[in-house]
């Protein structure tokens, strides 16, 4: 599952072939296509951005391009005439600009609008403060996890509510709460500040490092890790699914961390 910093490094592979260049052509297929892109042809492109997991690209003229990659998408670069690396029926939306085709395949949501609505977007309005942004606001992401609605959800919950803090997703909540020693299950409201605080910094810290941000990039040591032997102490790994829309299951180390 594409989190901020994949998002983080896919506007950064884009932007430089796409900003300040003209849209020659576009086009959306697939499930909920956007009939209106057609709009984007023959604007520039001014800028790529990713804000927490979504793909923001907007052109001249103030209308802005969203994809949101959830579980299977991605963004590819190819050359004119160069042979895709996923089948073209994949493909929800392709941009050709001078020397560039950017596919975007599999992903479930790609909306355009304007960009001054995004004050009022139900997703893009609400995101909290994002983890890889210069100005991440960590005083705002520690209200936001401890308002009421959040008391009484486990971390391993809060951590990935887009609303509190953007751009964490399944493989860093589990490093993050490992890096800190934090039982997954335990509620908000049950942390002391000072833990809530460490969590978004190591949320930061790992996350920037993985976007390639800040140096020294770690390999995981609880995700995916089912059975194997916890780096720190040699007690296996445990791991739990977690039912919802999306599965996404907790690892963790027992002893390390406590927790069922
Ligand atoms: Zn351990």
């Amino acid at each position: 599952m594409p989190e901020g910093d994949t998002l983080f490094r896919t506007a950064q592979g884009l932007r430089p072939y796409l900003v300040g260049r003209d849209v020659l052509a576009a086009r959306a297929q697939g499930p909920g296509a956007v009939p209106q892109v057609q709009r984007i042809i023959g604007k520039r492109v001014d800028a790529v951005e990713a804000q927490g997991k979504n793909l923001l690209i907007r052109f001249d003229g103030g209308l802005e391009l969203r994809t949101h990659l959830r579980m299977n998408g991605s963004w590819h670069r190819y050359r004119p005439g160069e042979r895709w690396r996923r089948p073209p029926a994949r493909a929800r939306l392709v941009l050709e600009v001078d020397g560039t085709v950017a596919v975007c395949f599999d992903a479930p949501v790609v909306e355009l609008f304007e960009t001054r609505a995004e004050a009022i977007h139900p997703t893009l309005s609400r995101l909290g403060p994002d983890l890889l942004s210069p100005e991440f606001d960590a005083a705002e992401a520690f209200r936001r996890l401890r308002a009421p609605e959040r008391a009484s959800m486990s971390v391993r919950e809060a951590l990935l509510d887009q609303r509190a803090l953007a751009g964490i997703g399944n493989i860093w909540r589990n490093e993050t709460l490992f890096a800190e020693r934090v039982d997954p299950f335990v509620a908000v409201r049950d942390l002391d500040d000072a833990t809530l605080e460490r969590l978004i910094a190591t949320a930061r810290r790992l996350l920037t490092q993985s976007a390639g941000v800040a140096p020294g990039r770690s390999p995981t040591k609880v995700y995916r890790r089912t059975g194997r032997p916890c780096p720190r102490c040699g007690t296996a790994i445990r791991s739990a699914p977690t039912s919802g829309e999306v599965p996404r299951t907790t690892y963790w180390c027992p002893n390390c961390q406590g927790g069922r």
